[in-house]
């Protein structure tokens, strides 16, 4: 009784003005927020039990029996993760008719994970989009601009969803070079522009030489940013940049920044959190569990982000708790601006070059505002290494287009450094294959959060 008047709380909330949801949404109290969770993730794993063939056939296997379950952390060691995506396919996690699909590819495979979705979760990710622009500041007389990027993903449809209800003027670029971008967005004066971080970064350094116009905020999602280039934006534009985060499999944001930028706030109405294995600071790998009506939900979704929850209330006055800033990911791919990059996309390059050692390391820095992917290899001849680095190129631009347009784009720095065969390794008996730097220079920022 109590979880069926929240939820017609929180569908009034939803459909009404987005100042009006945000008034009412912070009237649901917090036990009546966590009880109407907990019905909505009863709910998700019945369903999936009765309509999966891959939840079905889990949980048959681990003997759980989905009506004694209240809550995810009751499952024990069942998560799903990125691999079961790829390797059961979409289908076998379809519960509900599904409009559309989109797909997140470079992660630890050349094999795209593929998601379906419904129009109806579509129209509630809209919703609590307009709402959050809302309480960022996003009024109906701004003009926004965005330069996501459309190819296979959520993010500028999740967007589109939300400004529809918001009523303002809005035009979609794609990710475009981001010189083109400042030339064409100008005559329409936007006032909010929304983009990738590392794009963002490289548009700003262009804005800093052409000059800038007055904006009321950037919005940046997709990957992570240095606290250090998030500032030299915000300085280059007199406004403030957010970030929000999320994944094409949770569709969109799972958290986004309020104006304090102290973490994530966390969308609790639609998805359950966990931290898999904290360690002593409480950060661990997020997992999450989808609790809204979805053409295909996700239980104990292993993100591969590391973060922690913060339930600390946060200064801006938002009841929901927040997510702290991703430290890092838990497998060894890397979100930078060469884009969503692991071990194989590197050994993909390599394949077929001859004179090379088995063993490389690609490091990631930062270069001034801007990523550095420092890529050290093996070489057996010194007098070899123009010839590999051209090869390294030519097959970047031949296997990798999107990887070599960010390059294009300048929204990142690529040195090839040589070494001697055997060298690199010296006496570990495993070598990193990637490792990211970058994370060392926001670590202080992510202990004060
Ligand atoms: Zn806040």
């Amino acid at each position: 009784m109590l979880t069926s008047l929240v939820e017609l709380a929180e569908l009034i909330a939803l459909r009404t003005s987005p100042q009006r949801a945000v008034e009412l949404l912070g009237l649901i109290p917090t036990s009546a927020l966590e009880a109407m969770r907990r019905a909505r993730f009863r709910r998700t794993l019945r369903i999936a039990a009765e309509r999966s063939p891959f939840y079905r056939e889990e949980f048959r296997k681990r003997g759980i029996d989905v009506g004694r379950i209240e809550h995810p952390s009751q499952l024990g060691d069942f998560y799903t993760s990125g691999e079961d995506l790829r390797s059961q396919g979409a289908e076998a996690f379809r519960v509900r008719h599904a409009d559309t699909a989109f797909e997140t590819t470079g992660t630890t495979s050349p094999v795209p994970k593929r998601v379906f979705f419904s129009r109806r979760e579509i129209a509630d990710m809209g919703r609590l989009s307009a709402i959050w622009l809302h309480v960022l500041g996003l009024r109906p007389t701004d003009r926004v601009l965005s330069a996501f990027d459309c190819s296979f993903w959520v993010s500028p449809y999740v967007l589109r969803a939300g400004l529809d209800l918001l009523g303002c003027f809005h035009v979609e670029a794609g990710k475009i070079e981001p010189g083109e971008f400042f030339d064409r967005a100008r005559p329409y004066h936007p006032t909010v522009i929304f983009g990738e971080p590392s794009w963002m970064i490289r548009f700003s350094e262009i804005a800093r030489a052409r000059g800038a116009w007055p904006v009321k905020f950037l919005f940046a999602g997709g990957e992570n940013i240095s606290e250090s280039a998030r500032r030299e934006v915000e300085e280059i534009w007199g406004a403030p940049l957010y970030l929000n985060y999320g994944q094409t499999e949770s569709f969109g944001a799972l958290g986004a920044e309020c104006r304090l930028k102290n973490g994530y706030h966390r969308n609790d109405l639609y998805f359950f959190f966990e931290i898999k294995d904290p360690d002593s600071d409480g950060y661990g790998e997020i997992i999450y569990t989808t609790l809204s009506q979805r053409a295909m939900p996700l239980i104990r979704y292993r993100s591969s982000d590391l973060t922690t929850l913060v339930n600390q209330p946060c200064e801006c006055g938002i009841s929901m708790g927040r997510l702290a800033k991703i430290r890092s990911r838990s497998d060894e791919m890397v979100v930078c601006g060469m884009g969503n990059v692991g071990p194989w996309v590197f050994d993909e390059v390599l394949k077929g070059i001859s004179g090379i050692g088995d063993d490389w390391q690609v490091v990631i820095g930062h270069a001034g505002s801007r990523d550095l992917v420092e890529w050290h290899v093996e070489v057996d001849d010194a007098s070899r290494r123009g010839a590999v680095e051209a090869s390294i190129h030519a097959n970047l631009r031949g296997r990798f287009g999107d990887f070599w347009r960010n390059r294009e784009l300048q929204l990142y720095e690529l040195h090839i450094v040589f070494h001697g065969v055997g060298s690199l390794r010296g006496h570990a008996r495993k070598l990193r294959r990637i490792v990211d730097h970058r994370q060392m220079a926001d670590a202080a920022h992510v202990l004060t959060v």
